[in-house]
């Protein structure tokens, strides 16, 4: 598993014991049953990694590669990460071995339904908080809601989060991880002094194009953008609105005004603030040297490889990790659950300001820490993860 490679690295860092080293590197329970659909099997896993500092909480992804060792990686970060974001949370993920492409909507909503039905008994409001995840979306959350509401017999909106406005459902969620990242992009720059406002985005999603267009909206240059198909290079700037329309309309980014380039270029080019918000490991030891940004923002989980990391701090580029920079989507389903437990509903602007404090305390204490050691702040973020954690089970 990648999680354990991870491990070998830092844990020699802690001086951990046997026990604790098992204790970390071992997921609570790996639940697995296979979903029947029009005479189909599709294999499907829920792993619960740990969860001593509150219920586990993960999302469910719908793809065709999902496997348990991805499922498993995952749960181990979500773990590292609601740690790192101070929620009262563990880490778990799910995931369904299916091309959700291929099916219609009816049996997209049948799986959603089986997956609660395989699984009904380990999830719940204080036990394990599933969420949106690559290829699921709010109307698949609402399903889940529904079925699992059906099986215990009483209304749980808790069970779950990432679900539409109207079946309990947080404000601000649907922009919740970018405005997370723009925060702690922020406080960065005021730390190291970073005066140039020029922002290349790697990914045009849910997550790159929102981001793109908050730092727009504060001032940032966009000068360029990418999506899976093509990226675009424009010094002058370039309006993430109008990209948006665009792709909207011609499905790609392609003909947004400015040079053309691959969509891996977009991550090379002359710019300040470098935010990967696409895949994962795409800044590699082959590229890593050619960045020209003084500050990387992590939206994507893992876009950095671990070679690729070493040489960015040699270089003095900051990287602010994945699970620092993108933990204010999981922060904002956490606001939904305390929501749903408290039948209470808060407004835009009480979210923004708590999702605000939240993001800059976990950027205080990651960069208070990062100061007193010589380590850079991925490590750091993952070290003080690990005891967190670790101290939760009276284990350290
Ligand atoms: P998305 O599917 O909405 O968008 C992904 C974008 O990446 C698309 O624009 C796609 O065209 C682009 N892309 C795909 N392959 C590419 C390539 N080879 N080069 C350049 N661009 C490519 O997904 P998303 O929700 O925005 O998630 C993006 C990343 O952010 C993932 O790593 C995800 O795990 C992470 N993330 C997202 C959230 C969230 O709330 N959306 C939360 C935490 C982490």
């Amino acid at each position: 598993m990648a999680f354990e490679t991870f491990l070998n690295k830092v844990t020699p860092l802690l001086n951990l014991s046997t026990e604790q080293l098992k204790n970390i590197s071992t997921p609570n329970h790996v639940h697995f049953a296979e979903l029947e659909l029009s005479g189909k099997k599709y294999p499907a896993w829920r792993v619960q990694f740990n969860n001593s500092r509150g219920p586990y909480k993960g999302g469910i992804r719908f793809h065709p590669d999902v496997n348990e060792e991805e499922v498993t990686d995952l749960a181990f970060w979500m773990t590292l990460k609601t740690a790192v974001a101070n929620l009262p949370l563990g880490g778990g993920k799910g995931g369904v071995k299916v091309n959700p492409k291929e099916l219609s909507l009816e049996e997209i909503e049948e799986l959603s339904r089986k997956y609660v039905q395989a699984f009904h008994s380990f999830i719940g409001p204080e036990q394990d908080i599933p969420a949106p995840d690559v290829y699921t979306t709010p109307q698949i959350m609402a399903w889940m809601k529904n079925e699992y509401e059906k099986i215990v017999g009483h209304p749980a909106p808790g069970v779950i989060t990432g679900k539409p406005l109207e079946f309990g459902g947080s404000e601000v969620r649907n922009i919740a991880t970018a405005l997370g990242g723009v925060y702690v992009t922020q406080e960065a720059i005021k730390k190291l002094n970073i005066t140039g406002k020029r922002v290349a985005v790697q990914g045009f999603g849910n997550a790159g194009s929102v981001m793109a267009q908050l730092l727009y909206e504060r001032g940032y240059t966009i000068v360029a953008i990418s999506d899976s198909k093509s990226g675009i290079y424009n010094p002058e700037g370039i309006d993430p609105e109008e990209a948006l329309v665009i792709k909207q309309k011609l499905g790609s980014i392609a003909t947004v005004p400015g040079d053309k380039i691959s969509s891996n270029g977009v991550l090379t080019v002359d710019c300040d603030i470098l935010v990967p918000a696409a895949l994962d490991g795409v800044i590699t030891k082959e590229n890593a040297n050619e960045i020209k940004a003084k500050l990387i923002v992590e939206l994507a989980n893992g876009p950095t490889t671990a070679e690729a990391d070493e040489l960015l701090y040699q270089r003095d580029i900051t990287v602010l990790p994945d699970v620092l920079a993108n933990a204010g989507g999981v922060t904002v389903s956490y606001f939904e659950w305390v929501q749903n437990q408290s039948n209470g509903h808060w407004d835009a602007i009480t979210v923004k300001t708590k999702l605000k404090e939240k993001m800059i305390t976990a950027f205080d204490q990651l960069w208070e820490l990062y100061q007193q050691n010589d380590y850079n702040l991925r490590t750091t973020a993952y070290l003080h993860a690990i005891k967190k954690v670790l101290s939760a089970e009276n284990k350290v």
